[in-house]
């Protein structure tokens, strides 16, 4: 991938970088002046900047580079070129290489009174910077991309997975259950009468009994069983290697530890909240993006309302075969 570099200092300054012009997958730009350097960054941003420390605010310039962006800043390198760096009136020394790299630049290298083997070297060492700065970047993009990853796939309310993340999951999980050869289960649950609860006491009191029963249903799953918030008060559970039979046992157990033991709201309000579930679980001629696996669940979720909520319907092994069968016909 090309590396973009901006050179803030003087065509002289340019001259004594010929390893860097040499660079193929470099594209290089120069400005002369500071604040031709700022309007540069106000347009693009560079991968790289390589500043002459002898152009007039050049500490400045770099500092107020950092600023910039909100994502990813350039990569700062600041050449010491300015006579009092010299060697013999020492200057240089650690302590102002920490002090540039912690306030002012990422790189500091001395660029003073260089012969053509050390100016050789110094051109290697700005290079190696370069793939550093480089690295550096990369990695902060990964960062910040898997930070967005997650807040796009987590529902704030409750911090579950969200439909998104469910709709990237299903399919992957399908995939790998008929690559393993495992059965796999999926339930799907709505809270009976929440409009209610929502309509008695109000919508944050509905709010907390969501996180409530979030974190209820996350405490009696194992780590394999996934759980997604579906959409308002519909929740889904990937069951990996589950089959009809022993997924339907988990969604009874559900329907238990949630109805049967009420929910604290703060000390002058407790709440009995029930659920329904509907099962489903995975067959042979189901889709690769799981939608006729989610339709049986959802149309057992509604048979379970239809019963009286309050209860676990599901399609056992033969049932789903027979509607398969029928749908095939
Ligand atoms: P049923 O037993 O048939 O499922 O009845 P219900 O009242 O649970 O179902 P209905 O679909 O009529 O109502 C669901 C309600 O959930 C309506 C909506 O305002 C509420 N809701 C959805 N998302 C949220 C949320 O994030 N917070 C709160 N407080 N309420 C929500
Ligand atoms: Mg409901
Ligand atoms: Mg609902």
């Amino acid at each position: 991938m090309n590396t973009s570099i901006l050179i803030v200092g003087t065509y002289e300054f340019l001259n004594e970088l010929p390893q860097i012009h040499e660079q193929a997958d470099f594209s290089l730009e120069i400005v002369t002046s500071v604040d031709e350097a700022r309007s540069y960054l106000r347009r693009s941003l560079p991968d790289i900047l390589l500043v002459q420390a002898s152009i007039h605010n050049s500490e400045k310039f770099c500092q107020w580079s950092k600023e910039q962006s909100a994502l990813n800043s350039p990569y700062c390198i600041l050449l010491e070129d300015r006579p009092q760096c010299d060697r013999h009136s020492c200057t240089w020394d650690v302590e102002q290489t920490a002090a540039i790299i912690e306030d002012v630049a990422d790189a500091y290298i001395d660029f003073c009174w260089l012969d053509n083997e050390k100016l050789k070297a110094t051109n290697r060492l700005i290079l190696a910077h370069i793939q550093v700065g480089r690295r550096n970047q990369y990695q902060e993009l990964i960062d910040k991309n898997n930070t967005l990853s997650a807040i796009a796939l987590a529902d704030p309310l409750t911090q579950l997975n969200n439909r998104r993340a469910m709709e990237r999951d299903l399919p992957a999980q399908i995939l790998a259950s008929r690559s393993n050869k495992k059965p796999l289960s999926l339930l799907m649950l709505d809270v009976d009468c929440f409009k209610t609860i929502n309509d008695t006491y109000g919508h944050l009191v509905g709010d907390r009994v969501l996180q409530l029963l979030s974190s209820r249903l996350k405490h009696n799953l194992r780590s394999q069983e996934l759980l997604f918030r579906y959409g308002g008060e519909e929740f889904v559970i990937i069951l990996n290697n589950i089959d009809c039979q022993q997924g339907l046992f988990i969604a009874e157990r559900l329907r238990r530890q949630v109805g049967e033991q009420i929910f604290t709201l703060d000390s002058a309000l407790s709440l009995t909240v029930t659920i329904s579930i509907g099962a489903a679980c995975l067959q042979s001629l189901d889709d690769r993006g799981g939608i006729a696996l989610l339709t049986r669940a959802d149309n057992c979720l509604l048979s379970a309302k239809v019963a009286g909520r309050n209860c676990v319907i599901g399609c056992t092994e033969q049932l789903c075969a027979t509607k398969q069968l029928a749908i095939a016909l």
